[in-house]
């Protein structure tokens, strides 16, 4: 495959202002299409129209208006998801599979949930216990330019979830998809100019974090960063964004535990490990990438995972058939490297790596999914995100155990539990500091579900209703319909009859 000059998307058209560079595929690392990355000037052009587009109309409009441009939108998508997926594949170097079955269908149903969802009300009515005469109106106002800044390892997924549910809340945008990864981004630009929304209402810049980033967070018309990334960012765009005291929401990294109880169902609970961590290689935010397994059943689970491991299938990710993920750039593959040779020298010992030899083709990133064993906690590859396809496996012998292990980590974004024991399951999963526990499952993410992080996975939460709520700030309406009644009032409270 390979894509025509991609340009950003400002003021409802395409521009040329910035740096052409060549995008190559991590699959085979031939080039696929060049682009142009935003500079600092296009990006004050985008911020420019997004201020003026929230104060022309778009604030103004109603929810019902913005969510049949949303259902538009997904109409338009969903023609093209084919190209969409082969662009999310050769871009990201994640398995044509993923990108087909997941990543783009799941995007477009969430743009649909957006498009679709009554729970967002933008007002509701209160009345003032203390002053029984009168009522309130609270309402849900828009926060005016969200800034959004997204990492590279789900793009087309990440720009439906911060331009949705920012626009939906009467928001205007500007999302900045990572540089390695702009492509899908900015071609769901087009159809956005497509579907017919105001120009300026959603602007999309690739560009880097240095140049772009650094702009939106620290320009004082922009009064939310809505960022995605490595936690090391995330803090740097918390202080810059304090400068301005803009509102910060922050979805960061993570070493999500998978605790196996004695009694699950070993076989459902190895594919379903192997595929919380081996998806897209590891690179993602909420990958299993810890394995805590009760001492009693883990020979027959280990035994059980590396059958399937076995069988899964390496080769070229753009063949539908293919399982196992490119990493996305050589900078990563050579983290993953040098953090396996680290926690080697640390006393890990691997277990099983899954050999891919020359099954995969020449000139790509690729890197054997891989289990460690003879981890402890103070090791780093028990403490630091990998973002790559390893797993370190510890073993627990009662329940109290498995949920120190699975908090002992600074990050809480995500979890699962495996067992039979409905009761066990919802008391494990109660305790563990995670904003999403999964229950038999891994990777299950439904627009309607708010997922973010506790501790240093972030702060704040993308989807569901909490996840639209980010992208507002409260205005509380006081009424008094009375006329003249102030000499019933007193320092703030209503004076009854009975004082009188
Ligand atoms: P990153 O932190 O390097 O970059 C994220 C984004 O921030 C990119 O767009 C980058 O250009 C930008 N950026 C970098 N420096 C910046 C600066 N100084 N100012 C402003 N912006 C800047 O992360 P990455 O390597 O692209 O992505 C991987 C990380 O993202 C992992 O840690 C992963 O766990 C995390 N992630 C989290 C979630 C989640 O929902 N919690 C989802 C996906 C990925």
């Amino acid at each position: 495959m390979s894509v025509d000059l991609m340009r950003n998307f400002v003021n409802g058209e395409f521009v040329d202002e910035g740096r052409k560079v060549t995008i190559t595929s991590p699959v085979d690392g031939k080039p696929v299409s060049e682009v142009i990355l935003a500079d600092k000037k296009s990006t004050m052009e985008a911020i420019d129209s997004a201020y003026e587009a929230y104060y022309r109309s778009w604030a103004e409009t109603t929810v019902r208006e913005r969510q049949a441009l949303l259902s538009k939108l997904a109409r338009l998508v969903q023609e093209k998801s084919n190209e969409y997926a082969l662009m999310e594949s050769i871009n990201t170097g994640k398995t044509l599979r993923q990108s087909m079955l997941m990543d783009i269908p799941l995007g477009i149903s969430h743009i649909e949930y957006f498009a679709g969802t009554d729970e967002f009300k933008f007002s509701r009515e209160i009345t003032h216990p203390e002053y029984p005469d009168t009522r309130g109106i609270v309402q849900n106002a828009p926060m005016g330019v969200v800034g959004a800044i997204a990492p590279w390892n789900v793009p087309f997924l990440m720009a439906v979830w911060k331009i949705a549910p920012a626009v939906l809340a009467g928001n205007t945008i500007v999302l900045k998809p990572s540089h390695h990864t702009p492509m899908t981004a900015l071609n769901l630009a087009k159809d956005i100019r497509d579907t017919g929304f105001p120009p300026g209402v959603i602007n999309i810049v690739a560009g880097t974090g240095s140049e772009v980033g650094n702009t939106i967070c620290t320009d004082d018309r922009v009064s939310m960063v809505s960022f995605t990334g490595s936690t090391a960012t995330g803090k740097k765009v918390m202080s810059m964004a304090s400068e301005s005291l803009k509102k910060v929401t922050l979805e960061l990294g993570g070493k999500s535990p998978n605790i196996v109880l004695p009694d699950a169902d070993l076989d459902h609970a190895a594919k379903g490990i192997l595929f919380g961590i081996f998806l897209n290689s590891g690179q993602l935010c909420e990958s299993g990438s810890r394995l805590i397994v009760h001492s009693s059943v883990r020979e027959k689970l280990i035994g059980r995972m590396t059958e399937h491991l076995k069988n899964m299938k390496a080769g070229n990710p753009m063949d539908m058939e293919t399982e196992i993920s490119a990493i996305t750039t050589g900078d990563q593959l050579k983290k993953i490297g040098s953090l396996v040779r680290e926690g080697e020298s640390q006393g890990a010992r691997i277990l099983y790596q899954r050999e891919l030899g020359e099954s995969v083709p020449e000139g790509g990133f690729y890197f054997p999914p891989t289990i460690l064993d003879n981890v402890t906690d103070a090791m780093t590859v028990a403490k630091e995100e990998i973002f790559g396809p390893v797993l370190a496996v510890s073993e627990f012998k009662s329940a109290d155990e498995a949920v120190r292990i699975a908090n002992s980590s600074k990050y809480g974004l995500a979890s699962g539990v495996w067992t039979r024991d409905m009761k066990a399951a919802f008391d494990i999963g109660s305790r563990i500091e995670a904003g999403t526990v999964w229950i038999n499952e891994y990777h299950m993410l439904s627009a309607a579900a708010p997922r973010g992080g506790f501790k240093k996975s972030g702060t704040g939460r993308e989807l569901g209703l909490e996840g639209i709520l980010e992208y507002t700030q409260t205005r509380h309406l006081f009424i008094n319909e009375k006329e003249s009644d102030f000499d019933r009032v007193a320092y703030g409270l209503i004076i009854s009859d009975q004082d009188q």
